[in-house]
């Protein structure tokens, strides 16, 4: 048989020069499973989607029920799809009375560009506003929006009136006027490294929106589903954005996105032009159907409530010289060894030590601690001192 590793050397586009290579077999509860049988605790959830974990049973019975009924079978919005409908519906139960209609799309990205595009059509202004070191997705629209330079500029011309402001800095937010049509934000900028909003800013930015009539979008594409301790992060802020993003954990292991807003907001994408956004594959019925049911035994099983504590106790283990800081919003942790070389090198101890981990985009200087929201007090104390064991390897060679 062809060798797999080479194999996916030269048939698979790369995204980067040094892939991680990790040969994953199969998966169940925490843990990944490499060919050779050797096992590693998911840290990062496949970068915040397998909130549940692995193989979780409910998901799976979800999904094979959905299998036997029908895949896909029509373009998203002209069928009644019974998956896609209760799935609207429970998550509109879930959220304020000013976010009762959901867009299912395929990712983050496609949610990102259709909630750009609302913006657009709702307020009929056409600047957008977003912060440094921001991430919002990979496609145009949304590298438009993103706060880095060096991933965008290779790709110029993009999308015109998009300005960067700079986050948690009230003051920037004057330059928010009658021109802004909307500003993306993530309540926790995960991709710099875990950088929490703070209230008074994301407060401050919710009036200035409102002010100027500017929709203010929540990018809550790995902080919600209950990956911050609570179900979507807004909720922490008690404030309401005008459009909600989501994707990562909402399909339950599959791939689903969706942006969320106004009734009437959402009536504008089906009129002048009609079909105002079009996705063939969004919210597919398997997704739907995987994503309710993660959704419900989320919510059954109270894991939410169980976040913080499992935090503070990661945070409480993660004592070292070469850490810096531990910050930590819920289970979405940054730890900060403050240099890059550093990191890179404690990664593959974490590896050789049997935990998956990663950085971030804009934090090569720190590891990406994102786990199954299932993991136990005794796996956190297990895999903290595996960390600490790697930590101490990197230190000393
Ligand atoms: N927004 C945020 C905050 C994200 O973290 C991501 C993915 N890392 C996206 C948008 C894009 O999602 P996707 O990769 O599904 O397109």
């Amino acid at each position: 048989m062809t060798d797999l590793r080479e194999a996916f050397l030269r048939h698979l586009a790369p995204t980067s020069q040094q892939p991680l290579l990790l040969n994953i077999v199969s998966a169940r509860d925490i843990f990944l499973f490499d060919a050779s049988g050797k096992a590693y605790v998911d840290l990062i959830s496949g970068i915040s989607v397998s909130h549940l974990g692995h193989g979780n049973p409910a998901v799976l019975a979800a999904i094979n029920q959905q299998l036997q009924q029908h895949l896909h079978v029509m373009v998203y919005g002209e069928y009644l799809l019974a998956p896609q409908v209760r799935y609207a519906m429970r998550l509109a139960a879930l959220l304020p009375r000013s976010l009762q209609t959901v867009y299912f799309t395929n990712s983050g990205s496609e949610a990102v560009e259709g909630a750009m595009k609302l913006a657009k059509r709702f307020t009929g202004r056409t600047e957008i506003v977003s912060f440094y070191r921001c991430y919002h997705g990979s496609t145009q629209g949304a590298l438009s929006i993103l706060g880095d330079e060096s991933l965008r500029n290779a790709f110029r011309p993009l999308i015109p009136g998009c300005h960067l402001l700079p986050y948690n800095d009230i003051s920037g937010l004057e330059h928010i006027g009658p021109q802004t049509a909307a500003v993306f934000v993530e309540p926790v900028q995960a991709e710099a490294g875990v950088i929490a909003g703070t209230e008074s800013f994301l407060q401050a930015l919710r009036r200035r929106c409102t002010q100027t009539g500017a929709l203010l979008v929540f990018d809550e594409c790995q902080t919600g589903m209950g990956r911050t301790g609570h179900l979507f992060c807004f909720q922490r802020y008690e404030i309401v954005p005008d459009v909600l993003i989501l994707a990562k954990a909402l399909g339950g292991g599959l791939p689903l996105g969706a942006f969320v807003s106004g009734y009437e907001q959402m009536q504008t994408l089906s009129v002048r032009p009609a079909l105002g956004h079009i996705t063939t594959f969004g919210g597919h019925p398997l997704s739907c159907a995987a994503g309710l049911a993660a959704l419900e035994f989320l919510l059954n099983n109270r894991l939410i409530e169980e976040v913080k504590a499992k935090s503070q106790f990661f945070v409480s283990q993660l004592n070292h010289p070469l850490i810096r800081e531990v910050r930590a919003e819920g289970l979405l942790m940054a730890v900060d060894l403050g240099d890059e070389t550093i990191c890179r090198r404690a990664v593959q101890a974490c590896l050789e030590q049997g935990l998956a981990v990663d950085w971030f985009l804009f934090a090569p200087h720190c590891i990406r601690l994102a786990p199954p929201l299932t993991i136990t007090g005794e796996q956190i104390a297990e895999v903290c001192r595996r960390m600490l064991t790697a930590l101490h390897a990197v230190q000393s060679g």
